[in-house]
């Protein structure tokens, strides 16, 4: 399989080391629920382990779960837990197991496959202490003027290599890994361990005083310890790529002292209705939001393969509407196929899963094995399942229209015939509680 190598620029086979591909995706910071453009970025490592499959390769992945650390990028430093329990009223460590239930319940709506293990940074303080000291012994890292332990930039070459960002041309003032007050010897140093001032909750002592660790170390120690020092393909946002991913490569390199990190996969940014989401855009839409509307998540799961991972999307309710419809039709046509569990392996579409996931191809080859007279249609659908995970056999559920919902059908009819459109909107409310979908079109209304 080749997948596009961000630090080489290019696409690049992914190798197994000892026979067991060795993954690491970058997790998420539990102070919020997950919106769906994070969730994008999860379930490329999913269609990366679900592609290998095909090829019986077995996947390790890890994903780490960021419970301290993570500062908000403004300059008043506040840990994103620590300000979350502020607001919510309760302690750092409910707030990030509250958020961190719901990243898991939004991955299984959307078929994603389970991590083999998702360490917390809370408990793995031990293993960052003795990276960190590894790295002050072999002189890669310093204690500052204020007790901060810092990464000493200049004495890892090649950092740059992955986002471009080279050292000489980093200015000082870059957000607040950057103050220049002189704790630290060059602007672009970042804090592995941060002394803890004023702060109380989430801190632990350490040889170099109570303190607390930084974030990019956290996915170097937990990387390289759980996976055996070497990763064969590291997944997050593009927004990753810097400063977190150079600094990540730099601290682990640094230790083992060769490249740690095979392939680095970046996925594009999701946007909505045209601005990129996120909390500060205030166009955030979550998985529940989804399914409040009556919208299998899975629909969500079809817009996102409609689309290379690789290339910024714009999501509306429109196209996860129109997802919705094409995987009930979907769903219906398979039973009409048959009742088979076969599989039958089309070269086209694994040749598209296996070249940077092509998933876009995979559903045109999809929409044109539909119209095709093809007799094993079915068993193609569910070679590509295989990786689109849609549960494209899902039996479509059928249920006796009743008497009532007939009823209420003639009526709202009447309603938009005689132009009672309060009437109309209290009869699809009924309706729609009755479990049936209307929808207007211009010849009359239509239900399912
Ligand atoms: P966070 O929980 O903020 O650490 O983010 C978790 C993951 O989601 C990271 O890999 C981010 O790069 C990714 N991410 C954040 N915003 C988006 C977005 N709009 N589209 C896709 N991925 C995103
Ligand atoms: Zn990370």
């Amino acid at each position: 399989m080749k997948l596009y190598d961000t630090q080489s620029r290019d696409l690049k086979e992914i190798v197994s080391t000892n026979g067991i591909l060795t993954m690491y995706c970058c997790g998420p910071t539990v102070y919020r629920d997950a919106h769906v453009g994070n969730l994008r970025t999860f379930m490329l490592a999913d269609l990366i382990s679900r592609t290998v499959a095909l090829s019986r390769v077995k996947v390790r992945l890890i994903q780490n779960i960021t419970d301290v650390g993570h500062m908000s990028e403004d300059f008043a430093e506040d840990d994103k837990i620590l300000s979350q329990a502020t607001i919510e009223k309760v302690s750092a460590l409910e707030i990030a197991r509250k958020y961190e239930e719901k990243f898991h319940s939004d991955l299984s709506q959307l078929n994603i496959g389970k991590a083999d293990a998702y360490p917390w940074a809370s408990e793995s303080i031990d293993l960052m202490q003795s990276m960190i000291a590894e790295l002050i012994h072999k002189g890669f890292a310093y204690v500052g003027g204020d007790k901060t332990v810092y990464f000493d930039a200049r004495k890892f070459d090649g950092y740059g290599d992955i986002s471009g960002n080279k050292l000489d041309s980093l200015q000082p003032g870059h957000r607040y890994e950057y103050h220049n007050d002189g704790a630290k010897k060059f602007h672009a140093d970042w804090a592995l361990w941060k002394t803890a001032g004023e702060r109380s909750e989430m801190i632990w002592d350490s040889p170099w005083g109570p303190g607390f660790p930084g974030w990019h170390i956290e996915c170097s120690a937990m990387s390289m310890d759980l996976l055996e020092k070497h990763v064969d393909v590291h997944v997050g946002g593009i927004d990753l790529r810097f400063p977190h991913h150079e600094n990540e490569r730099a601290q682990s390199n640094a230790v083992i002292g060769h490249e740690a990190v095979d392939v680095w996969v970046h996925g594009e940014h999701l946007l909505f209705e045209g601005k990129k989401m996120s909390k500060s855009s205030g166009n955030v839409v979550l998985v529940s939001d989804i399914v409040a509307r009556g919208i299998d998540p899975l629909a969500l799961r079809l817009c996102f393969l409609e689309n290379r991972y690789r290339s910024q999307m714009d999501l509306t309710w429109n196209s996860i509407n129109a997802a919705h419809e094409t995987l009930k039709r979907w769903r219906s046509k398979m039973s009409e196929w048959g009742h088979s569990t076969a599989i039958t392996v089309d070269p086209e579409m694994e040749s598209a899963f296996k070249n940077d996931l092509d998933t876009p191809k995979v559903i045109l080859r999809l929409r044109e094995i539909e119209k095709s007279e093809l007799t094993n249609k079915r068993e193609l659908f569910m070679f590509a399942d295989q990786v689109l995970a849609l549960d494209l056999d899902r039996p479509i559920a059928v249920r006796e229209l009743t008497e009532q919902m007939q009823t209420l059908i003639d009526e709202r009819a009447k309603a938009r015939s005689e132009k009672r459109w309060a009437d109309s909107d209290s009869l699809r409310v009924q309706l729609e509680s009755l479990g049936l979908h209307v929808k207007d079109t211009s010849d009359g209304q239509i239900w399912t």
